[in-house]
């Protein structure tokens, strides 16, 4: 810092990134809740503020982590927003010179309410900015509920990186490519139907109406959101809640039709006389054909995530994939006894791939609190005493109040082939088309819509 300043004057304003705590147990190990912290200390960190405030530093932008507790550094949506609120606070008392906040910051309340109080002096934000480059203009005018959320999910920022690929946004597929790939006006104004209100669907509908076109979209439940609705249901998920309802109000600005309760059947679309039609059905859960799969201890991960109400105190979670992983975090964070019952030989190893600081944060969160993970181990049926499973020590009984399968999805039938030839384009998105996840389901939507 001296040296800096030695170099290029006095007045050459100079700031440090620092973390002010580690949150590691050792090496490839954090710490869930800041105990048996072996690296930096909050202490440590106040003490650092201060020197670097003696030699020289004009401000100081903090956060926490460290590659050994990677989703502290990057943190997941497990990490709740404005959790760096004290730590920032105790930097703010130690030093005179400004402080800048970051980590999970992007919840508009708390930081108004953080920088009103002086807990801190500003606040930087990364990720919300890809997920809505628009978001410091929209806190200006007032419309904060249009900013399009940051879900923390680290898939198309951080993932796409580690895979080598230019980083990107999951809910905003502009992101890197911006120039080349912004919805541009459609040429001819087309009418076009959706067929499904899951994220894939909205997406597709609001891209098509910014262009101009002039959408239909048909729901056959009572609510929009699709896989939205249950995947935001954890409690650590409310960016996905928020969503939900962002582009619910995006299809009412670009006055999208949204036609509720409707079972898309090829009659009514031919009757609709569309241009273009999209197909974003979505998928089901698989619930294997097994002994015991209709037991009323039994229930799919949809239902766990809707109905809590229906999942008792001790819980075997058939499947160690991110959806069942999720689950039992949320169940253990609940209070649950949870056991993580995985085919494979280990949890997170199956479907798409799962970013660093999340399978990072699952696995210590699931060592923390001790919960059971029997991977290379499988369900063989559910019966009244619980779920009974085939592993390396052969056949046991896990006993269970309830069962949550969390094996997979699988497409939902398609539309499409008694569509074809009817004389409107057809096209398939999302989970109808191949099963992913929520970056997939965007992408896709946006790589169809934006080319109507
Ligand atoms: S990929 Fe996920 S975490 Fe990254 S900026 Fe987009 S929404 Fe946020």
């Amino acid at each position: 810092v001296q040296g800096i300043k030695e170099s290029c004057g006095d007045d050459f304003a100079v700031s440090v990134r620092l973390g002010l705590k580690a949150y590691a147990k050792g090496f490839n190990q954090g710490s869930i809740d800041g105990e048996g912290e072996a690296y930096r200390t909050l202490e440590e960190g106040v003490q650092i503020c201060r020197i670097l405030e003696e030699a020289g530093v004009d401000a100081l932008d903090v956060d926490t982590g460290t590659y050994d507790s990677f989703y502290y550094a990057c943190p997941p949506m497990y990490l709740k927003r404005g959790y760096m609120e004290e730590l920032a606070r105790a930097a703010k008392e130690a030093v005179s010179i400004p402080i800048i906040c970051g980590s999970r910051m992007g919840d508009v309340d708390t930081d108004e309410r953080c920088i009103e109080e002086g807990a801190f002096d500003a606040i930087a934000i990364g990720r919300p900015m890809l997920a809505d480059p628009d978001l410091p203009k929209k806190i200006a005018i007032g419309r904060p509920d249009k900013i399009r959320p940051c879900i923390a999910c680290n898939q198309g920022c951080l993932l796409r990186l580690f895979q080598g690929l230019p980083s990107g946004c999951a809910v905003n597929p502009l992101v890197g490519r911006d120039k080349d790939y912004a919805p541009t006006p459609a040429l001819a104004r087309k009418s076009v139907v959706v067929v499904g209100g899951g994220v894939a669907g909205m997406e597709a509908a609001r891209t098509c109406a910014m262009r101009g076109h002039r959408v239909t979209l048909l729901e056959k439940s009572d609510d929009l959101g699709g896989h939205l609705i249950s995947g935001g249901a954890h409690d650590f998920k409310s960016e996905v809640r928020e969503l939900n309802l962002w582009y619910q109000g995006e299809l009412e600005d670009w006055g999208v039709d949204v036609r509720m309760g409707v079972e898309a059947t090829p009659e009514l679309i031919d009757g609709l006389a569309p241009d273009a039609v999209i197909l974003a059905n979505g998928s089901s859960a698989v619930m294997p054909p097994i002994p015991g799969i209709d037991h009323p201890k039994t229930l799919g991960c949809i239902d766990a995530l809707l109905h809590e109400e229906r999942v008792g105190q001790r819980v075997v979670v058939v499947g160690g994939g991110l959806v069942g992983c999720e689950i039992s975090l949320d169940l253990v964070n609940k209070g649950h006894d949870v056991t993580i019952v995985e085919a494979l030989p280990s949890i997170l190893s199956s479907g798409p791939a799962v970013p660093l600081p999340n399978a990072m944060y699952l696995r210590d969160a699931f060592a923390h609190h001790g919960t059971p993970i029997l991977t290379s181990t499988r369900i063989s049926s559910v019966t009244d005493a619980g779920a009974v499973v085939q592993g390396p020590d052969g056949v046991r009984t896990l006993p269970a109040d309830t069962v949550v399968i969390a094996v997979g999805f699988r497409p939902n039938p398609s539309l499409a082939p008694s569509l074809h030839g009817h004389g409107y384009e057809v096209f398939e998105i999302g989970d109808e088309r191949r099963v992913g996840n929520i970056l997939t389901a965007i992408w896709d939507a946006y790589e169809v819509a934006h080319t109507i």
